[in-house]
């Protein structure tokens, strides 16, 4: 048994700390904010103070991948998301009337997620985990304690420091503080290289309101939860106990769209979209909600095949976090974090051991995530660009890129794009399928890419003005 501190308490880092105390570890989760865990799911989604987690309101979907791992790893915590009043969705119910083949398929089931409000899910993952271990709210970290090296030239990290000066050991630190971790600055302060990063501005603005139906009905989903306008692209998602968001994003450089941010502008935009317009049939429980500013960013602790440092690991958006269009982050953070606790079972009295499959571990598993999102917002945006500047988009060529068109015309192929999307197999594996990838350029052929129902850019522009 090791002891094991996890420095932050979102959705990943109590996902890892829980698998790790399931191995019998000793671990402790230390967690900047002081608020604790509060007494009903209501009450987080109306009180809980969690400024360490600037997205903490804004729009999150739990994908089936990150169900399928709470199934397998945690099921107490699926269990405690359905008590909190999340919503239990399954994907097929947005096969398109396009397919005529309904036919069930074997394993269809994976397609199903259980899902909600960020503060709700959250809220069902803390209690869950203060069961198993300590969560020590109110204890900021501020760097890191070292002890003898297990390689030369290479720091071992054998704890770390908390603002109030207080030094807690630990024979591994998981660093799970997120999209602002400083894990970088601080292994530079023990005189460690620095991790590779590679960063770069998502592009998107989020303007979010969220609704509620006090029957718990939930309008009708008439388009797939995610659908891309011209300029500007539409998020619906359920939510729990009756709830569901709306978000409209853009390209940042799109400065005519940020009168969304008015709540008659914004309404009046879902109203013009014939599929969308439902949503508004509810009660507005928040205002018109912004986010914007938003970085992939993914880092890499084995530089020219040594480890940065040992005794040190990060996972979820402290490893990597993306731009949220696809609503990934916790699924790819809990992929990683199961990952992890794999690499720490194997290594963990091995220091050097652990951090190099560590890293193997997350080039194999998670890496190939983060690419495929980044890659999905390069293509977005060049989609948009294109569109305000009045040009016609360049026309998909590769399988991945016809997937979304051809996914709308074949059942088989709908459930390839539902297992990629959904983070249940990585895009490379499922194209290597026989035939697959012949199959989707032969359907995308036949079918031109559908125009979504609602306003043109023109139109909105002088809606708008
Ligand atoms: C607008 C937006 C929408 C999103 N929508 C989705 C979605 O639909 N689906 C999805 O899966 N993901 C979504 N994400 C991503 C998701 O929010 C993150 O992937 C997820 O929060 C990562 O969890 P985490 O535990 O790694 O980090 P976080 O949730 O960021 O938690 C980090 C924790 O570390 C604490 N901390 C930081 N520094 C310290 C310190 N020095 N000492 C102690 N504690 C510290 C913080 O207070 C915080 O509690 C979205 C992100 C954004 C920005």
């Amino acid at each position: 048994m090791s002891k094991i501190v996890v420095l932050g308490s979102g959705v990943v880092g109590l996902a890892m700390a829980m698998l790790l105390a399931r191995q019998g570890h000793e671990a402790t989760v230390f967690e900047r904010d002081d608020a604790p865990a509060p007494g009903s799911p209501e009450e987080a989604w109306s009180g809980w103070d969690r400024g360490g987690v600037a997205q903490f309101r804004q729009p999150h979907f739990l994908h089936c991948s990150a169900r399928q791992i709470f199934d397998q790893h945690l099921p107490e915590v699926k269990e405690a998301l359905l008590r909190a009043g999340c919503v239990t969705f399954d994907y097929l119910t947005l096969l398109p009337p396009s397919i005529t083949d309904r036919a069930p398929r074997p394993g269809d089931e994976r397609f199903v997620t259980v899902t909600g409000r960020r503060p709700v899910v959250e809220y069902a993952v803390a209690r869950v985990a203060e069961e198993f271990l300590p969560i020590e709210r109110g204890v900021a970290i501020t760097g890191l304690l070292t002890g003898p090296s297990a390689a030369p030239g290479i720091p071992h990290v054998s704890g770390v420091r908390t603002t109030d000066g207080v030094e807690i050991r630990a024979d591994l630190v998981v660093d799970a503080m997120g999209r602002r971790s400083k894990l970088p600055d601080w292994l530079g302060a023990i005189g460690a290289r620095r991790p590779l990063e590679e960063a770069e501005e998502s592009g998107f603005v989020y303007y979010t309101r969220y609704f509620r139906d006090a029957s718990g009905t939930i309008p009708p989903c008439r388009a797939g939860l995610l659908t891309h306008f011209h300029s500007f692209s539409l998020l619906t998602l359920l939510c729990d106990s009756g709830t569901w968001s709306v978000t409209v994003f853009f390209f940042t450089g799109d400065p005519a769209l940020k009168a969304l941010r008015d709540p008659a502008r914004w309404t009046k935009l879902i109203a013009a979209c014939p599929a969308h317009a439902q949503w508004l049939e509810g009660e507005p429980i928040s205002d018109v909600l912004a986010m914007g500013g938003i970085v992939d960013r993914y880092r890499r602790f084995v530089v020219d095949g040594a480890p940065v440092a040992t005794g040190v690991v990060s996972v979820g958006d402290a490893w990597a976090c993306t731009n949220p269009v696809q609503g990934r982050g916790i699924g790819i953070g809990l992929i990683h974090a199961v990952g992890t606790a794999e690499v720490v079972r194997e290594h963990v009295d091995d220091p050097v051991a652990l951090a190099l499959a560590q890293d193997t571990m997350t080039k194999a598993r998670a890496t190939p995530w983060y690419r495929d999102t980044v890659a999905f917002d390069r293509r977005r945006t060049t989609q948009i660009a294109a569109a305000i500047a009045g040009r016609e988009a360049p026309s998909p060529t590769g399988p991945l890129d016809l997937l979304p068109v051809a996914m709308l015309y074949d059942a088989d192929l709908f459930r390839a794009f539902l297992e990629i999307n959904s983070l249940l197999a990585l895009p490379e594996d499922v194209l290597a399928r026989p035939g697959l990838a012949d199959r989707i350029v032969e359907v995308a052929g036949t079918h031109q890419p559908p125009v979504p129902r609602g306003p043109s850019r023109e139109e909105v522009l002088r809606m708008l003005a």
